[in-house]
């Protein structure tokens, strides 16, 4: 069975993805689900639902049988502030894995990621 590789690094293009889906959503906020391959995250899992405030939507999906492939979750913060709320922390503590949450104005300066405590995770902007 393969272990949980914690993702180092975020493609340009999936982050510059998840940054205008953030902006398409504003005022509301964005999520979805994070795949990697070979600790890169390479991919966005979109799910119906989580635009419009109803990110848990985003955890739930989380709950499907294990797939090694699904590393954590992006959402969006439309006030701004892209630390966890203690509402995020709560959730991150229920999975593993890594927490990007994007800010606004959604520029690749706004943006950070996090681990299931809370704590700063560095993720590589790789081509
Ligand atoms: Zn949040």
């Amino acid at each position: 069975m393969p272990m949980f590789q914690r993702p180092t690094a975020i493609r340009r293009k999936t982050l510059r993805m998840i940054l205008a889906a953030s902006k398409d959503a504003y005022p509301n906020e964005f999520g979805a689900i994070l795949r990697a391959e070979a600790g890169v995250i390479t991919e966005l899992l979109l799910i119906p639902g989580t635009v419009g405030g109803k990110r848990h939507a985003i955890f739930q999906l989380w709950n499907m049988p294990p797939d090694f492939s699904v590393v954590g979750t992006v959402h969006s913060h439309p006030s701004g502030v892209f630390h966890p709320s203690d509402e995020d922390l709560h959730l991150f503590s229920r999975f593993g894995g890594v927490h990007i949450i994007t800010g606004r104005p959604y520029d690749e300066a706004t943006w950070a990621a996090w681990d299931n405590a809370g704590r700063p995770v560095a993720l590589e902007v790789v081509p």
